[in-house]
């Protein structure tokens, strides 16, 4: 108790009788405070209901490696490039002056949370949320991956246009070396202007077998050779079209497993990927918008307790969407359409331009505010919502500079009208690429934090020496396989089966950081600052 071992890598110590520094683990016995609600007689019956958990977080953060399936892509190559310029530390100029490596649009990086109020100053204390826990360190990151491209990385990063010619030239040399591993290419998954550049790929155009076993092998072989404690696979290659659902095929984990057997056309490599991660027990998160995740797919996952993260990362316009609309809703206004237009000409908006492609990210981009709907019945009606549609267009001569157009419309009071037009211009992989690495920084944090329900009502004493007297503890259990705590990354966040989804991103944001802290026994921030208020 007290002081932690250095390598928890935490830059505060909790002062608790809940939370104890072992060895290895930090543990911290927490009480989740919820308040549960019954209809009697027409009328709502309030309790406010008491949960104890106890949380332990392995603090051995051990060697990390991150395999991008589309690695030789935008954000493949750019987060690659990302990486070796952090680790590196690197200065190079621009029209603009000198810039320098940073991690500027990474939650975990880039963004602080309030650890608490200063004892002696009343100053709220704010620390990266990246310390709030032990989490690996983009810098430590091993990258490797897969692509249908088998363009090395540095001709890739080239091919993408994103980076400074100056950034490019102090890399070009390690990332000249990085050679995507060749892929699975189902060709009726992918927009068929993509055809050209599928030049390293294995032998078969159909799920089979043998492209689980041999992806499952390349995972193995990545860790032996980097010396990896762990890996993490993240999708970043092309959107497919939706796979068909269909009984018998991919309905269940077995039928899945025999349809892969069978070369059932119908399985999309995404989902043999996801498939091969989880029988290797490496999570595996996908950033395109497809179903990559059919129910089959999610059964495994669960059977197999591995972890799973999904879909489609929200970076530019949908993240704007999801603060937006929760704002506007939240401030009473009724939203009655958004307009959301977008052009892009990069190889995303190239691949986006083919109508079954399209349609995923349609789907994925428009489901975005039904939570926040559907959670205000003053002012839509059951059923009701908002008009709401998706536009892209491909654009080549504007290469990876996005542009988002939304017109946001309201009824405001008495029948007038609020429009707000947004206007939205960023590189489109500078954006991804910091979401892939909190992704991929959270999922690995989550593969060590495990937890359990006391049996005893231990309440406000010390996990480690209050073990039932009664009865043994309850086995400790991993989180849920379907990791909905990513969902702040994400466009169509997936969640345990049954359970809600939630888009509003300060909601998302806090759902991550107030588990983060109940891991170190910490409150949720509950913004109340009664002690500026109460004296
Ligand atoms: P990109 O087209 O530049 O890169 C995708 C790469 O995947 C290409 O190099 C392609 O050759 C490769 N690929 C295709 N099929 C493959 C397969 N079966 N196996 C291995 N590699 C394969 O696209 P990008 O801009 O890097 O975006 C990647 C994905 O991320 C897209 O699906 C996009 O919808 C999604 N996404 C991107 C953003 C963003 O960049 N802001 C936001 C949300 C979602």
């Amino acid at each position: 108790n007290g002081t932690p071992p250095s390598s928890t890598a935490t830059s505060f110590v909790v002062d608790s009788p809940n939370v104890t520094y072992g060895d290895d683990t930090i543990n911290a016995r927490y009480t989740y405070r919820t308040t549960d609600i019954s209809l009697v007689d027409g009328k709502y019956q309030v309790e406010p209901k008491e949960t104890v958990y106890d949380f332990k977080t392995e603090t051995k953060v051990g060697k990390v490696g991150l395999m991008l399936v589309g690695l030789g892509g935008n954000n493949g190559s750019t987060v690659t490039a990302g990486i070796l310029a952090n680790r590196r530390k690197l200065e190079w100029d621009t029209r603009e002056g000198p810039r320098k490596a940073n991690y500027y649009g990474s939650v975990v990086m880039s963004s602080t949370v309030k650890l608490g109020t200063d004892s002696t100053t009343g100053k709220d204390v704010n620390i990266p949320l990246h310390d709030l826990l032990p989490m690996v360190h983009p810098n430590d990151l091993v990258v490797g991956g897969w692509d249908i491209s088998g363009m090395d990385l540095a001709a890739a990063m080239d091919r993408a246009q994103v980076l400074e010619p100056t950034l490019k030239g102090l890399v070009r040399k390690e990332m000249s070396a990085m050679v995507p591993l060749p892929s699975i290419y189902y060709p009726d998954f992918i927009a068929a202007n993509q055809g050209d550049r599928a030049d390293n790929v294995l032998s078969g155009s159909n799920a089979c077998m043998e492209h689980v076993e041999h992806i499952r092998k390349d995972i193995r072989d990545f860790k032996h050779a980097n010396s990896l404690d762990k890996v993490i696979i993240l999708w970043t290659a092309n959107t497919e079209r939706y796979a068909d659902l269909l009984p018998g095929i991919n309905d269940t984990a077995d039928n899945l497993l025999q349809a892969i057997s069978d070369h059932q056309p119908e399985i999309a490599p995404s989902t043999i990927f996801a498939v091969a991660s989880i029988l290797e027990g490496t999570p595996f998160i996908n950033g395109s918008p497809q179903n990559t995740f059919v129910p089959g797919c999610l059964q495994l996952a669960e059977r197999h307790h591995a972890f799973i993260g999904g879909d489609d990362f929200k970076s530019g316009q949908t993240k704007m969407k999801s603060a937006l609309v929760d704002f506007m809703i939240n401030a009473g206004l009724k939203l009655t359409s958004i307009a959301s237009y977008n052009h892009l000409g990069n190889n995303d908006g190239k691949k986006l331009s083919s109508q079954r492609q399209f349609r995923s990210k349609e789907i994925s981009k428009s489901t975005v505010v039904d939570d926040m709907v559907a959670a205000n019945r003053v002012l839509y009606k059951e059923g009701e919502h908002p008009d709401h549609a998706v536009v892209i267009k491909y654009m080549p001569a504007v290469g990876d500079n996005k542009r988002a157009l939304d017109e946001y419309y309201a009824e405001i009071f008495l029948g007038g009208h609020q429009t707000i037009s947004l206007f939205n211009v960023c590189e489109d992989s500078l954006l991804a690429s910091p979401l892939i690495l909190d992704l991929v920084l959270v999922a690995e944090l989550f593969t060590r934090i495990q937890w359990r329900q006391p049996n005893t009502d231990t309440r406000n004493t010390n996990p480690s020496t209050s073990a039932s007297q009664e009865k043994p503890e309850q086995e400790w259990k991993s989180f849920h396989s379907v990791l909905s705590v990513l969902s702040y990354m994400l466009k169509a966040p997936l969640t345990p089966p049954g359970t809600p989804v939630v888009n509003a991103l300060a909601k998302q944001r806090s759902a991550l950081v107030n588990v983060m802290k109940a891991c170190v026994g910490l409150e949720p921030e509950n913004d109340m600052t009664l002690e500026h208020k109460l004296f």
